[in-house]
């Protein structure tokens, strides 16, 4: 095998519903891809809580079947190696008759979804994985779902005690990262959308995402800040694949596009593993990473 073949890691994205892996981490997960690595995505949900128009229905049996159609466009822009579901069921926001579902994720016990992305862990053998931070990025129960339930697969994955349902054995990431919103656009926000007439309290299509609590709340340390600036054409076009949350326009134009440049093209990570040693400032999730 010569230099350029060797392999290059394995990067697993553990997300809640199609979208997130664009919305959130798309330039993170189109720039790893990029450089050969092996870019997987967990996604726990089919996004059927989302809210999607007649029109944009057309063609599709379901919800579901839509939003699944889209993040195999984005997949396949973004280069991802493969998209796995854990077959739960999006339990819309907080307070929504999904949120009562038997499937919804958010109801699911946190050691069961675990159990299913061990599993995956196993399978997959990452070296880094991302997820939710502890709120869910604007505290969406499923994405803190999710969160819980990565932070402890990533752990239970390498403990040979743990036993997983198809045997497979034991497999210890390396890094666990956390998304995180950047706060200085979230201020941002919190001044300017009263002066166009917006509420920073209920933003977003459905207007239950409270910028406003983010700030105060959502005060995570930054670890890691991904440039993705090589792709962010495909980050672009690989968000435009979700035309069905995006009411109907590209993400760089209207209200949400300007919200979305004010995030800039950096994608922000807290590490949670390994522990952060102070003043950490890294540029490359797989900075240190021996990924034999
Ligand atoms: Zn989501």
């Amino acid at each position: 095998m010569t230099v350029n073949q060797l392999p290059k890691g394995v990067l697993l994205a553990a997300l809640a519903h199609p979208d997130d892996e664009s919305f959130g981490a798309g330039g993170t997960l189109a720039l790893y891809a990029q450089r050969g690595v092996q870019v997987h995505l967990v996604c726990a949900t089919r996004g059927e809580a989302g809210q999607v128009s007649a029109e944009c229905l057309q063609g599709f049996d379901s919800v579901a079947d839509l939003r699944v159609s889209e993040l195999r466009c984005a997949a396949g822009i973004l280069g991802l190696a493969g998209v796995h579901f854990l077959d739960y069921r999006d339990s819309g926001m907080s307070g929504s008759s999904d949120n009562q579902h038997p499937r919804a994720l958010a109801a699911a016990p946190v050691e069961e979804v675990a159990l299913r992305m061990v599993h995956f862990i196993r399978l997959l053998h990452p070296q880094v994985i991302i997820t939710n931070d502890p709120i869910g990025g604007y505290k969406h129960p499923d994405h803190i779902a999710i969160h819980k339930a990565t932070t402890k697969a990533f752990h239970l994955a390498g403990d040979p005690a743990f036993v997983d349902v198809d045997g497979l054995p034991p497999y210890q990431p390396q890094k666990l990262y956390y998304q995180v919103f950047s706060k200085r656009a979230l201020r941002l926000a919190v001044k300017i959308l009263p002066l166009l007439g917006r509420d920073p309290r209920h933003f977003g299509r459905n207007g239950d995402i409270d910028i406003q609590a983010l700030v105060e709340e959502g005060n995570f340390p930054i670890h890691a800040r991904i440039d993705f600036r090589p792709v962010v054409e495909k980050r672009e076009a690989a968000a435009a694949c979700h035309a069905s949350q995006l009411d109907g326009g590209p993400p760089r134009r209207g209200l949400l596009g300007w919200i979305w440049r004010l995030f800039g093209d950096v994608e922000q990570y807290m590490r949670a593993y390994p522990p952060p040693e102070p003043g950490l400032r890294e540029k490359d999730l797989f900075a240190g990473v021996d990924s034999r």
